[in-house]
This record gives C-alpha cells, structure tokens and sequence, in this order.
C-alpha cells in the first residue's frame, strides 16, 4: 500500500478551540488535510489558472460539549461564491425529483399556499422554483449569488432575489415560512447566523423554520473523504443541529434523514420563552467515538484508492470520475496520484470543457466518452448510479461501474 501524503499531524489534538456553534472553548483539533483548493465548485478556463487556484488550510475539530465539527483554520476571505460558482444540481433527474417531493411535503405541513417564502441561500432559485409550483403567492430567494434580474423559466414571476449575505434585517420581508438548504455548512460562526435568523423573525412564534446540510454520521461511519472540502467549515449530526438550534431560541425541532440518508433536515418554530440548553448530552460521547476512528479510516481509504489507482494504469485501464461537483473535486484532490484519473464527466453543460480546481482536470460531458471510452468509471454519489449506468448503457459504453 502506498504511503499517502498527508501532511504531518503535530497539531492534532491540539485543544481548547473556540466551538463556534456551542460558543464553549472545549473543541480540539482531530484531523489535519493540508491546503486544499479553496473552492471546489468554481469553474476554470484553463489548465494552468486550475493548477494555480488558491488554496487553504483544511483542518477538522470537534466539541466535545455539542459535538460540532468544524474547520477552525476556515478563512471565509478565501471563499468567493460570486465568480463562477456552480452548484445547481438541477440537471439531475433524481435530484429534481427529491427536491419537487421535498416542496409539496412542506408546502403541505405549512399550508403554503398563497404564503410568502423566504429562502436564504436560493442560489439560482432552482428549488425556490419548486415551491412556487405549489401555489405560494410570493418568494424570495437571499443569496450574495443571486441575480436580482433572475427570471426563473416557467415561473409565474412571483419570485424575486435579494443579491444579499442574510441578516436580521430581511425580516421585513415578512416571511409565512423561512427555508435554507445547503447554507449553513458554510458558514463558519452558525450560532451567529442562527442567532440572526431567530432574531429576523421577531415574536412571531409561528413561523415554520427548516434547514437542510449534509448529515455528517454518514461522512464519519463511511470516512467519506469526498464529502470533507473547504467551502464546507461546518459539520452537523442531527442532535448538534437540533442543539443549536434550541440554544439559539428555536422550539418543536424535529430533525430527519433523506435523500438515501444523505441529507439531513431540520423543522422548527421560533419559542416565545427562553433558550432550551441541553442537559447531559450522551450523543456527543457516541460521536467522539466515531470522530476517534475517523482520522484512521480517513488515511487507510485514501491510500486504498490510491493504490486502486496505480493498478489501473499498470494496467492500462482508463479511469474516470463521473460528478465534476464537490465531491469528485475532492476526490481527485485528497488521493496522492489522483491526477491518474483521465476526466470527470459531468452532465451540467455550464460545467463542460472547463477545469477542477487545484488537480486541474478536464471536465468532459458524457458524449465525450464516445471517443475515449473509459474501462472503470467512479461514482460519486451512489444514489444516481442507475442514472449513470443507463446513460452509458445509451452510448454503448460498457465500462466497469464502481460506486466511491
Ligand atoms: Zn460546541
């Protein structure tokens, strides 16, 4: 097995860091993964202005009072979501589906029909779309990457876009319901931005709150490597979010699993009365163990892949890796000898013929591979594996399927 090149861990465990979700100073440092390309989803002209992309320093800590995890060495300077930033993920048939269900779902427990929806964080106002589609009489998207003369396709024109961070006060935008969806692992201070939120909506006790990030359990159990990158500084399990959101003045929290347990969703309601603080918090020993095994799996995974690598050209197959989003950016950065992979394969046309940040690969769209078939592509996301396998199926491409 080869050795990985990880940087050396003599910071690990490195303690007494401020948690900025629990605001204590009980997190310590458990894994170190270097610099790494400050931006995984941002689109590159060329090779060079790839290889070149700024990079930071990707460091994961964890509380040991809420059980946060978080990267305290996040610099939110080096983060740049205006230029070129693509994270739609709307051209994916089993994604749109998910999102479509998810807004009739609420568009059903809150009756939001003829109410007005905020949603922070609405990029390109692909699911704010799908809400609309369930009869809300207004919605409006707040994003610093929004475009406030966005007209979404199809749209009825009740949507509008604030080019805006979220703050207190957008409560004047008078929301019936308040959504945010894959935001808050990015926010570095999330006690901070909760605590904005709560104080946006004023006393009205009523209004429906749900939040939706990655759920980390899944990251740690699976030492999903691809699903750790820079933009992404802030960590939540079900029982840390749903902490912190009592702390910060949120009632009624329930929190699930969807998307194949991928995703994990919070509902909750603004409390009238004080803050709710956890008492003994059993979860947070159950996660320090796993967080424990976690920098062990982490490196074995890593070299398992890279050693995967380094057979497949000894043997002259053509590897590729299918998902140009985040997660394929970070695999092909945290494997050493990941630049062995040939393309990554995208069905998102905004995202072809442009490069991965950091190991600098070539984005192809699938018809691409006509010409070059590829012997082994990489899956990043099992969930769109009978997606994939159908559309190379199509092409005549009969090449092995393997799920990261
Ligand atoms: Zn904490």
């Amino acid at each position: 097995m080869l050795e990985t090149s990880l940087p050396e861990t003599h910071l690990e465990g490195r303690a007494d860091v401020n948690c900025p979700s629990c605001e204590k100073t009980e997190a310590r440092v458990f894994l170190e993964l270097g610099q790494v390309p400050t931006n995984s989803m941002v689109l590159l002209d060329t090779k060079e202005q790839a290889v070149s992309y700024p990079k930071g320093t990707l460091t994961l800590a964890f509380c040991d009072s809420c059980g946060f995890i978080f990267n305290p060495d996040f610099d939110p300077d080096l983060v740049d979501y205006s230029q070129s930033y693509e994270s739609s993920q709307a051209f994916s048939p089993r994604f749109n589906e998910f999102a479509a269900r998810l807004a009739k779902d609420l568009a059903d427990e809150y009756n939001l029909e003829g109410k007005t929806c905020v949603e922070i964080g609405c990029g390109g106002g692909d699911f704010l779309q799908q809400v609309e589609l369930q009869g809300i009489a207004k919605g409006i998207g707040v994003d610093p990457a929004a475009d406030p003369d966005h007209r979404v396709e199809n749209s009825t024109q009740n949507l509008s876009f604030i080019r805006e961070f979220f703050d207190e006060k957008h409560g004047e935008l008078n929301p019936d319901f308040l959504c945010c969806r894959h935001t808050l692992e990015h926010v570095p201070d999330p006690a901070n931005f909760v605590r904005k939120v709560r104080r946006s909506l004023g006393e009205d006790s009523s209004i429906p709150v749900f939040f939706e990030v990655p759920d980390t359990l899944r990251v740690l159990k699976e030492a999903a490597f691809w699903d750790v990158y820079y933009e992404h500084c802030a960590y939540f399990t079900p029982e840390s979010m749903a902490a912190l959101f009592e702390q910060e003045g949120f009632t009624d929290v329930r929190t699930e699993l969807d998307f194949d347990d991928q995703y994990l969703l919070l509902h909750c309601r603004p409390t009238q009365g004080g803050t709710v603080v956890g008492g003994t918090r059993a979860y947070v020993r159950q996660l320090a163990a796993e967080v424990e095994e976690f920098s062990d799996k982490y490196r074995k995974h890593v070299a398992g892949w890279s050693e995967f690598l380094s057979e497949a050209k000894r043997e002259g197959k053509r590897v590729v890796v299918w998902g140009g989003g985040s997660k394929g950016v970070a695999f092909v950065n945290s494997i050493p000898g990941g630049e062995l992979v040939d393309f990554i394969v995208d069905i998102n046309p905004a995202k072809q013929d442009k490069f991965a940040a950091g190991t600098g690969h070539r984005i192809v769209g699938p018809e691409s591979l006509r010409e070059t078939p590829p012997d082994i592509v990489l899956i990043m996301n099992p969930i769109y594996e009978e997606e994939i396998g159908k559309t190379l199926e199509d092409m005549g491409i009969h090449a092995e399927i393997r799920s990261v």
